[in-house]
Formats: C-alpha cells, sequence, structure tokens
C-alpha cells in the first residue's frame, strides 16, 4: 500500500512549537487505518518542545530560520529537513501533507519572518527539500482524495 508523509501535529501530536497539536480528523484517521507516516521535521532536527517560535528571514539572498529569541535554528531545521527526506525516500513516499505556513512545512505561503502573523510567498525548508526531490506536497487545506 502507497502510504503518504504527513505533519505529525497533523495526527494531533502535540510537537508544535507551543506543545499543541493542528489536529485534522480525517488526517488522524487515515493514520488510524495505516496509510500515513507522521514526522516532525523539528523534532527530527533536534529540537525539543517547546521552542521558541520560528521564522524564515531572507537577507541579501541567504535564508536562515531565526528563533523569535533571536537565536539562530537554521542547522536544526536543514538537519530535520535531511532526515524527513530520508524516511520518505525510504518509504517511496510520492505525496506529503503538511502543515501550511509552517516554517518547515509550510506550502507556497510561510510567515513573513516578522513575527506579526503577517505571510509570504514560500515554502518550509523540509517542503521545499521534498519538492525539490520530486515529492508532491500539499496542505491539509488542499483537497486529498485516496
Ligand atoms: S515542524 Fe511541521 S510537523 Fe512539526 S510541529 Fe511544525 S508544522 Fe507540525
Amino acid at each position: 500500500m502507497k502510504k503518504i508523509l504527513v505533519s505529525a501535529c497533523l495526527i494531533g501530536e502535540n510537537c508544535r512549537y507551543d506543545g499543541n497539536n493542528n489536529l485534522v480528523e480525517a488526517i488522524k484517521v487515515l493514520y488510524e487505518k495505516g496509510k500515513v507516516i507522521p514526522v516532525c521535521p523539528e523534532i527530527l532536527g533536534g529540537l525539543p518542545v517547546p521552542r521558541p517560535a520560528c521564522e524564515l528571514v531572507e537577507n541579501a539572498g541567504v535564508l536562515r530560520v531565526m528563533g523569535k529569541d533571536g537565536s539562530d535554528y537554521t542547522a536544526q531545521f536543514r538537519t530535520g529537513a535531511l532526515l524527513t527526506l530520508e524516511e520518505a525516500l525510504k518509504n517511496n513516499i510520492k505525496l506529503a501533507v503538511l502543515k501550511a505556513r509552517s516554517p518547515s512545512c509550510g506550502k507556497n505561503k510561510i510567515y513573513d519572518g516578522t513575527f506579526s502573523g503577517k505571510t509570504i510567498e514560500g515554502n518550509g525548508i523540509t517542503a521545499q527539500l521534498l519538492i525539490k526531490n520530486g515529492i508532491t506536497v500539499i496542505t491539509e487545506f488542499d483537497t486529498l482524495t485516496i
């Protein structure tokens, strides 16, 4: 059976930066049926729960992940993205349903780096890496038919 990669917070895992989740009941049902593989790239990258909120900041063409605490979390986010890709390739994943607007998982729209709730065009670090490697990425707001 072909499996789908999903952001772990979408099946109700409390892996968000603030210790909460982004449960989508329909995705949790797919998980209970064994059809999805949940991953949290930020946890895979070694970050704890809770952790500082992070946003992507581009400066002179260099993309970094900055925490609201002023620290640079780029290395952890990159590690998490690489380990997520490894998991996807190992499981022959072709489709991922990732959490919208996250600096790791977001697709097409992400927060703008000012921690003001405003969004700009762009992909999260993990979403971008999966797309680059030929995996289709959608968010929980897209229609999923399997
Ligand atoms: S990194 Fe992705 S899976 Fe983990 S909490 Fe953030 S949005 Fe959810």
